[in-house]
């Protein structure tokens, strides 16, 4: 088995002269759900439908479940679902005829998938409901039900949770990690707010202006944004020890280069200090850091107010 589901190397797209995906290079591991991640006109649809075969790179390429040449990657995309920009819903009918007639289209024989799928996303009790007076939520959630129904291992969703009210995001959230924890697919889930996806996506893709600025894991992630007190001292043996008798604490993290992530006591700034000051150690640093997820990602993607 290839140790990855998708390799993109240098993919470039570009309209006129304006390059909506800039040189992208990402590999996506099989059972992680992506969370990627940029604002408006970042290049994240351009991006999914360059993967998903709905547009094709400018210059670059890609390895899709180990194959290379366009014709194989070509026939590996019948293991891909994707629901890119609004899901393909047809108003008038019900969940269940909106499943069968796809499953028609895409010339799928198995008819207990239907029921299976609206049982997975939680729509098997909608009856005779029409599409047209069900809730975004609803219908982004037979979206993802559709997308299912060539059974992928990658699945690409582009914006499920815009629009969604409180309750439609959670269930949309939960959906996600239950399709990536028992049926071990892989995804890869786009989202203009990074707070929007924290916690439900394993890793972070952040694109802007069609460059991938940086990708990073949930932990990695969590690490930069908690806040601490960061001091830099002469000696950090002798501050380990007053944090754990003085603080009562070993909630911290001791860095190379005599730098210490204290994780306690961040509202006690002076405390700390003086404590510091009292057993006459001498400071090169001290400073809060760390940050919201939203200023986390304005700094990636260079400072840049909406
Ligand atoms: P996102 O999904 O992150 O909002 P898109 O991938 O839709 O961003 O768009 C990236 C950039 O490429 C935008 O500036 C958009 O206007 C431009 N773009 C996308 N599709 C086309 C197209 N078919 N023709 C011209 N420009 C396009």
């Amino acid at each position: 088995m290839t140790e990855f589901i998708l390799k993109t190397n240098e993919l470039t797209r570009t309209y006129n002269s304006f390059n909506a995906l800039d040189n992208v290079s990402i590999t996506l591991e099989p059972g992680k759900i992506y969370g990627l991640i940029g604002r408006n006109g970042a290049g994240k649809s351009t991006l999914m439908r360059v993967i998903a075969g709905l547009s094709y790179p400018t210059s670059g390429s890609m390895e899709l479940f180990g194959k290379k040449s366009a014709k194989a990657i070509q026939a590996e995309r019948k293991r891909i679902g994707s629901m890119i920009e609004s899901p393909s819903l047809i108003m008038n009918m019900t969940a269940k005829e909106n499943m069968k007639a796809h499953r028609t289209m895409r010339g799928i024989p198995n008819t207990e998938i239907e029921d299976e799928l609206l049982q997975l996303v939680g729509l098997s009790d909608t009856g005779k409901k029409k599409v047209k007076d069900f809730s975004l939520g609803m219908k982004q959630r037979l979206g993802i039900a559709i997308s299912l129904i060539n059974n992928p291992e990658l699945l690409i969703l582009d914006e499920p949770i815009n629009g969604l009210d409180p309750l439609g995001v959670k269930e949309v959230r939960n959906l996600l990690i239950k399709l990536c924890e028992e049926r071990h697919i892989t995804i890869l889930i786009s989202s203009h707010n990074l707070p929007e996806l924290f916690q439900v996506a394993t890793d972070y893709i952040i694109i802007h202006d069609g460059k991938i600025k940086q990708t990073l894991t949930l932990d990695q992630l969590e690490n930069r944004c908690r806040k601490h007190i960061l001091i830099e001292c002469e000696e950090p043996e002798k501050l380990l020890s007053i944090l754990e008798t003085e603080f009562n604490t070993t909630n911290f993290k001791v860095l190379p280069n005599k730098t210490i992530k204290l994780y306690d006591h961040v509202d006690e700034k002076k405390k700390v200090a003086q404590a510091l000051f009292n057993h006459g150690i001498l400071t090169t640093n001290f400073s809060i850091e760390g940050d919201t997820l939203e200023n986390y990602f304005i700094s990636v993607i260079g400072g840049e107010e909406e």
